[in-house]
């Protein structure tokens, strides 16, 4: 976040002293936002995008001042950071917008890197730093990489090993890759975390821990449900599915990886290195106490088919054709004879988009403003008397799991 969080990291540094350490940095302070808005004011034909970004170059030159980075050489290469992406904003759009966004928004990974690099190193550590561009190989989905293992694999195993093997600590980026032809990708917000447990895997660490500004994972987000504790152990399927049905606490994609090598995850309180946090591990022993995951903006979309013909397979595979091709998530559904209901997220350029596809087959009645709030462990007694809500639209328990619908 800031000079001060830089200083930290400096000091769970020094409490790992002797231990091989591979560490995955993310941008600094709200700096992936501020590179998107750089992004969409370039495309809309915003003259300012260049000094936008500007200004967070300098943002980064002065976090360094201020941590005590005075030699010359490393200031620029943080500010050497930024300028292949002013070359692009000085020009006129010539590709497309999601490539564009990764040349753009990876920068704030690679400067971050650079400022902490720099400072570890003022501080006495042996470390390096690794362009992790020459390790994650991905495709060319731009803003949604998707890792190829094999390569990532075979050329992690090649340059982190024998790093590791010098004792240095290595430092890298999360969040970006590149494809075969050495252009820069990224896996989607939030990525860092994926990235930690893809070179996890990759190297077979023996523990991944994420620090977070969070004591650690909790039962609930404490800002929406005021009962939220710290779950102290969680079995690697349990953290697959709350993150699935929305928890925010690590990218849903974290997970998979280090489950299939057993490699323990710890979600750790950045502010406090003696705190273990919440353990992620094989052991299903667990007996949880209620969780709960609230996911606001929802809308619940009704689709009655026009000709008073029966709800069948085909127009739910006519339906689901085109929430494919929108990319829209569904959350919860159900059909009757004539209806099919399903809600998603609130977006308003797909529901428009959905709405045009679907209006000549169907009568289409949306409702908006709901949350959905999907409880584990624990029934709808639990969830009446502990979360108010006012009227449920939708309700559905299978297994551990409880999702309500409502206002
Ligand atoms: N900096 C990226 C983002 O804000 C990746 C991350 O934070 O994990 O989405
Ligand atoms: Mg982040």
């Amino acid at each position: 976040k800031d000079a001060q969080s830089i200083t930290n990291a400096g000091a769970i540094l020094q409490h790992f002293d002797g231990d091989k350490l591979l560490l995955v940095v993310s941008a600094v302070n709200k700096t992936t936002n501020q590179l998107e808005k750089v992004v969409n004011a370039f495309f809309s034909g915003n003259e300012e995008a260049v000094h936008m970004l500007q200004a967070i170059q300098y943002e980064h030159v002065a976090l360094a001042n201020e941590l005590g980075i005075n030699d010359p050489e490393a200031l620029n290469e943080i500010e050497d950071c930024f300028i292949d992406a002013l070359w692009i904003l000085e020009d006129e759009i010539q590709d497309p917008y999601d490539y564009i966004y990764d040349q753009i928004v990876a920068l704030g990974e690679l400067a971050s890197s650079k400022l902490n690099y720099h400072y570890f190193k003022s501080i006495g550590v042996d470390i390096t730093w690794l362009d992790v561009r020459d390790v994650l190989r991905t495709d060319e989905s731009y803003r949604s990489g998707v890792v190829d293992w094999v390569t990532t694999e075979q050329k992690a195993k090649e340059k982190i090993a024998s790093l590791l093997l010098e004792n240095k600590v290595i430092i890298t980026q999360g969040f970006i890759g590149s494809t075969q032809d050495n252009t820069t990708t990224t896996l989607g917000r939030e990525g860092s975390d994926y990235t930690a447990s893809i070179l996890a895997y990759c190297v077979d660490a023996n523990s991944v821990h994420v620090w977070k500004d969070v004591e650690g994972i909790m039962t609930g987000d404490p800002k929406l449900y005021k009962n939220a504790t710290l779950i102290k152990q969680l079995s690697f399927s349990e953290a697959i599915e709350m993150c699935y049905f929305g928890a925010k606490v690590l990218h849903p994609k974290t997970i998979k990886p280090i489950q299939n090598k057993n490699i323990p995850l710890f979600v750790r309180p950045f502010g406090d290195v003696t705190n273990p946090g919440t353990a992620i591990t094989t052991d299903q022993n667990f007996v949880y106490p209620p969780i709960v995951i609230i996911e606001e903006n929802q809308v619940l979309i009704e689709l009655a088919v026009k000709d008073f013909s029966f709800v069948a397979e085909h127009h739910l595979s006519e339906i689901f054709a085109i929430l494919k091709d929108l990319k829209i998530k569904v959350y919860l559904m159900r059909n009757t004879a004539i209806n099919f209901i399903f809600s998603t997220k609130y977006e308003e350029v797909k529901i428009a988009k959905l709405n045009s596809c679907l209006e000549d087959s169907y009568f289409i009645n949306i409702t908006s403003d709901l949350t959905l709030t999907t409880v584990r462990h624990a029934d709808l007694d639990f969830a009446r008397k502990e979360l108010g809500m006012k009227k449920v639209f939708f309700e559905e328990q299978f297994s551990h799991t409880l999702q309500l619908l409502h206002n």
